[in-house]
């Protein structure tokens, strides 16, 4: 990515780290690669894992895979590590599938989450999902659906799991060709199975919902009274069950509505009570998600509000100096000293080429030095969004005049 389209990234993932920080989430940032082994634990029947991850031989035999996702890796490290819990870390970062790119799904791709863990509190997945949701409001994303669902738990999934057989081998063959000939494995994948034979056949199916257990069932009502309480609008969507095998209880996602519905997935994550277990690690609960960025960004674009998530980086200044070089050498020193972004010419080119690198440079103020300003101890001030509008200060004064005008 060229530095002129990173601008809305980075707007993005200022935006992420604010939001995570302020609620007590502090940066975790995990190796690219890791032992293959991390990554199979977490979903040896998905796809992601079996299909789609970059794995190779190091040098030494040792048998790697680029990171298909973040969870695994924090999970690790909390194992790893043992820090106090309530353990709350965010991340953002590149991850890896080996599959034919499309719009907005690229083999590298970015992702930007938070992971919770050690607290099996439903008020926890309310404090997730809203930060997800503050987030797309605090990047231009409005159009954005939530949807919400229940996966039970080792107590009620089973049996819950076992229905599901019944009723998909007596439907088998009204099923899509890649699910007559597999399910077994991970049944549940065929109730968000994108195909128009899965998605009819299954429309009748048992769900979820209907069967969770007590305590499966006054968790989901914590969490959606939670959201209802703190104004978020979900929709209960019962054949959300998520590409990984670890979730447990709530899961979510968030859905661009201003893109093409086949591809609007912009993220979302859920409740993993039984990851760290699975792992290794001493039995944890634990609640996250995890946002694609080339996705989030495709959505802000169709906002229209690209731009405007780019803002923060642009030049608050920009040096013309033809009276030898000193001003601009001495005050875009200065300015940056005072806090402004400000940048110059070099070379000593000329008046005429320095005003269009002022221009092209986005700054909203030019400060100009000619040989009369040189003399005088002066420098020029050019509002650079305004046409015509400039005004000449003592040399002394200039940073000042700049803060005032910018109201920084
Ligand atoms: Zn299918
Ligand atoms: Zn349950």
């Amino acid at each position: 990515m060229m530095p002129a389209d990173s601008g809305p990234w980075e707007g993005l993932v200022a935006a992420f780290a604010r939001i995570a920080e302020a609620a007590g989430y502090g940066l975790i940032i995990t190796p690219t690669f890791e032992d293959l082994a991390v990554f199979q634990r977490v979903g040896a029947s998905t796809d992601v894992v079996r299909k789609e991850m970059y794995d190779f031989k190091d040098k030494g035999g040792r048998h790697l895979a680029l990171r298909p996702e973040v969870t695994a890796s924090v999970v690790r490290a909390f194992i790893q590590h043992r820090p106090p819990v309530p353990w709350k870390s965010w991340y953002a970062g590149s991850n890896f599938r080996y599959e034919r790119p499309q719009a907005g799904r690229y083999r590298e791709f970015r992702q930007v989450g938070i992971e919770a863990l050690g607290s099996a509190d439903p008020d926890l997945d309310v404090e997730v999902v809203a930060l997800g949701w503050e987030f797309y409001a605090a990047v231009g994303a409005s159009r954005v659906e939530l949807l919400l669902n229940s996966l039970g738990d080792g107590n009620c999934r089973p049996a819950y799991r076992s229905l599901l057989l019944a009723y998909l081998n007596d439907h088998r063959s009204e099923l899509c060709e890649e699910h007559q000939g597999r399910f077994e494995e991970n049944p549940l994948r065929v109730l968000d199975c994108k195909k128009p034979a899965c998605k009819e056949a299954v429309a009748g199916a048992p769900r979820q919902l209907d069967h969770l257990c007590d305590d499966c069932a006054a968790h989901f009502a914590r969490v959606r009274a939670g959201l209802d309480s703190l104004g978020i609008v979900y929709t209960i969507d019962t054949s959300l069950v998520r590409g990984l095998d670890y979730y447990t209880r709530t899961t979510f996602e968030y859905a661009g509505l201003a893109l093409d519905s086949a591809q609007n997935g912009l993220g979302g994550g859920g409740r993993y009570d039984g990851l760290v277990g699975a792992m290794g690690g001493p039995e944890t609960p634990g609640v996250g998600f995890a946002l694609g960025v080339d996705r989030t960004l495709l959505a802000v674009q169709a906002e229209g509000r690209l731009e405007s998530l780019g803002e923060g980086r642009q030049l608050d200044a920009f040096v013309v100096d033809f009276a030898g070089g000193d001003s601009a050498r001495d005050l875009t020193a200065r300015l940056r000293a005072a806090g402004f972004k400000a940048d110059r010419a070099f070379d000593g080119r000329s008046p005429k080429a320095q005003f269009k690198a002022a221009d092209r440079s986005g700054a909203r103020l030019a400060l100009v030095i000619g040989p009369d300003e040189a003399a005088r101890g002066q420098v020029a001030i050019k509002d650079l969004k305004q046409s015509g509008d400039q005004e000449t200060v003592a040399a002394s004064d200039v940073v000042e005049e700049v803060r005032q005008r910018l109201g920084h």
